[in-house]
């Protein structure tokens, strides 16, 4: 993180920008984590809340996606911009801390919004290779279709048992960053796997856009991505398990 928020008197001064942000080019305002101070990068961040009408902010583009075609994903460029300094949320130095524990909700919730999603696309699948004859038979019936979707669906229950697990343990005030991103993790790729094995199913029509499997199979890739990467949840886990060599 590179952009700066400069204390002057009872305002901070911004300048810097920001890549990938969803929403931007409509937000009304941005959670903002911005360098405070000089410190050390764990503890010289600070969240600030900001009205995305002051001046010095240009949504510069829209950035054009692969998926998620339906939400909007700017980058904003600050160029001195003024703002309150009671627009600060919580403590100064304390925003990486903070947007570390916002974490853990998002990553939760990345993997409660992609269950039904995944759901879904696998029962439209069974449905169409049921009724879908080839060779004289249903698409279903061929044990390598029917053995793949029992496969994905035991999948889905396992990542849906640890996430009820980890929302149960972040329920009861613990720490789950190690669980919430073995969960996530396990959330993309299980996306991957689900929507790639779909989609090979639904044949010809798998490679239109008339079909869900094919936008599920682009906007989902997402989840390997946002809220971090795989190799970010990787890197987590193998901090929690002690594993990670110190710099
Ligand atoms: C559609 C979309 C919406 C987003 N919305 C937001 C938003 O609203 N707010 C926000 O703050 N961010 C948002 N993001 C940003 C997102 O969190 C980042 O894109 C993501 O964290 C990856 O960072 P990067 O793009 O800079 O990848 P890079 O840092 O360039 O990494 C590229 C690849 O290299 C891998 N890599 C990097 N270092 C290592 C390493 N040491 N070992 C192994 N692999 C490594 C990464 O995991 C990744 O796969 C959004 C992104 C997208 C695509």
């Amino acid at each position: 993180i590179k952009t700066r928020a400069v204390r002057e008197g009872d305002e901070y001064v911004i300048n810097g920008g920001k890549m990938w942000i969803t929403s931007g080019c409509q937000a009304d305002w941005m959670c903002l984590l911005a360098n405070t101070s000089q410190g050390p990068p764990h503890r010289n961040k600070s969240l600030i809340c900001l009205p995305m009408n002051l001046p010095g902010i240009h949504i510069a583009k829209k950035i054009d996606k692969l998926g998620m075609r339906s939400s909007d994903t700017a980058q904003i460029f600050f160029e001195d911009v003024r703002v309150p300094s009671k627009n600060l949320i919580g403590e100064e130095g304390k925003g990486f801390t903070y947007q570390m524990l916002q974490f853990q909700e998002e990553r939760l919730w990345a993997v409660a919004s992609v269950l039904p999603s995944l759901q879904m696309v696998m029962e439209e699948t069974r449905a169409y290779a049921r009724q879908r004859q080839a060779f004289g038979r249903p698409l279903l019936h061929n044990q390598a279709l029917h053995f793949r979707l029992a496969e994905l669906a035991t999948e889905l229950e396992l990542l849906r048992s640890l996430l009820y697990r980890t929302t149960d343990l972040y329920l009861e005030g613990n720490d789950v960053t190690k669980f919430a991103s073995m969960a996530k993790l396990k959330a993309g790729r299980l996306a991957r796997e689900v929507t790639d094995s779909c989609l090979q199913f639904w044949g010809g029509m798998g490679f239109t856009n008339e079909v869900l499997v094919s936008r599920f199979y682009r906007d989902l890739r997402l989840l390997s991505i946002g809220g971090g990467t795989d190799e970010t949840m990787l890197s987590i886990i193998c901090k929690h398990m002690d594993m990670l060599p110190s710099k």
